[in-house]
């Protein structure tokens, strides 16, 4: 049975103030999650740590948006691996679009990254998803293979297990334009058969993988009846309490 995740990405926003209001409300409403739905949030670096102590009592876990793929050194202004599970961070999400296409991210780079975070045994969230000229050339299938390729397929298949990924068309981020259930599932299912070509069936039928982009509560439950989506990445419509319980309980 392969682990149902809804895990919200909060980016560059909520000061401390706002995320404890925001875990506030989350937190009181959290009887209403089914047990089986594992849910995750990632706020900015400065709060990780009070986000952490916050949710130590809960089953909602934390997750870093990025890290360094060096242990430590002169690189101001990163933050490193020891140093999020200092804090209790124990996941990370690696890959985002934002991060490839804002701060150059390569596919080499997080392939550091990525080794990186599995020496430490932090859990990984990979991102992967095609550009929206990708995908009206027909090529966006191959253009996430080269992602899992040059970025992930290099690990060893008992790291698999701290592996779960993401597939958020770059096109459907923050735009409010959402990918067909029918697209969020062929991609997840070629992701999937790349993972069973390269590993093994056993390793692909476990993996979850989430949908990201534009997820809200009225086109979730949609996504997530499909049946190689394992939950969705959450970025806007994770900012309110309401809407991210509501998304959650789409499965
Ligand atoms: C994201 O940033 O991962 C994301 C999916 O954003 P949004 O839900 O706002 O499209």
């Amino acid at each position: 049975m392969r682990t149902k995740i809804v895990a919200g990405n909060w980016k560059m926003n909520c000061d401390l103030a706002e995320m404890e209001d925001l875990l506030g409300e989350i937190k009181n409403q959290l009887d209403s999650v089914s047990n089986d739905v594992h849910l995750m949030v990632a706020p900015s670096f400065t709060n990780l740590y009070p986000a952490f102590q916050s949710l130590r009592e809960t089953n909602i876990h934390v997750a870093a948006q990025n890290m360094h793929q060096e242990q430590n050194g002169a690189f101001t202004g990163e933050v490193s691996v020891e140093m999020l599970k200092g804090v209790g961070v124990k996941n990370v999400i690696l890959g985002h679009s934002e991060r490839r296409s804002i701060f150059h991210e390569t596919n080499a780079l997080l392939a550091e990254k990525v080794n990186t975070a599995l020496a430490k045994k932090m859990n990984i969230i990979f991102c992967v998803g095609e550009e929206l000229k990708s995908r009206k050339e027909a090529k966006h299938i191959e253009v996430v293979k080269e992602q899992l390729e040059k970025g992930l397929f290099h690990i060893k298949a008992e790291n698999f297990k701290n592996v779960v990924i993401a597939y958020e068309p770059v096109w459907a981020i923050g735009t409010g334009e959402t990918a067909t259930p029918e697209q969020a599932q062929e991609m997840h299912a070629e992701i999937r058969k790349m993972i069973a070509d390269q590993y093994n069936s056993a390793i692909a039928d476990e993996v979850s993988i989430l949908y990201g982009g534009s997820v809200k509560p009225a086109n979730a439950k949609e996504i997530f009846s499909k049946k190689d989506v394992d939950g969705g990445l959450i970025g806007g419509a994770s900012l309110k309490a309401d809407d991210f319980l509501a998304i959650a309980n789409s499965f």
